[in-house]
């Protein structure tokens, strides 16, 4: 599967944490991130990650284009919504097409482990064609 892992600076811990938690699940997919938060993720647990720019400076909207031509199969964003972002539209871009185009997404922690945990154990797979 292909997997979008994206921080808010606020929520860069968290995503630290959950990646160290989750990484041998993360370790079996292909990995995309904006850049700092995929700079941060591959220091700290070692996974492979391949990085686009850093989210204010058009990697939300790298995400987004690889979200329109069906490039990805699951987008966790650990968004903070408690602070106003500069690039707020390119943030609004990227969630509207995981609507789009029906990509599972996870705006919190929570939401990441019980996405994670179906990715892990193959339920994800399972509702991949329903409804
Ligand atoms: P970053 O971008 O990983 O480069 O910090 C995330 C974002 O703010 O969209």
């Amino acid at each position: 599967m292909k997997i979008a892992l994206i921080a808010h600076d606020k929520k860069k811990a968290d995503m630290i944490k959950l990646a160290t938690k989750y990484r041998d699940v993360l370790a079996k997919h292909t990995l995309y991130a904006t850049g700092t938060t995929g700079k941060l993720i591959m220091q700290e647990t070692g996974l492979d990650i391949h990085c686009m720019k850093s989210g204010p400076l058009g990697g939300d909207q790298q995400i987004g284009s690889m979200l329109a031509d069906d490039k990805l199969d699951l987008v966790i964003f650990l968004r903070d919504p408690l602070t106003a972002q500069p690039h707020e539209p390119d943030v609004s871009a990227l969630l509207r097409l995981c609507d789009v185009q029906g990509i599972p997404l996870a705006t919190n922690v929570k939401s990441a482990e019980i996405m994670l945990y179906a990715v892990n154990n193959d339920t994800f797979r399972k509702f991949h064609e329903s409804v």
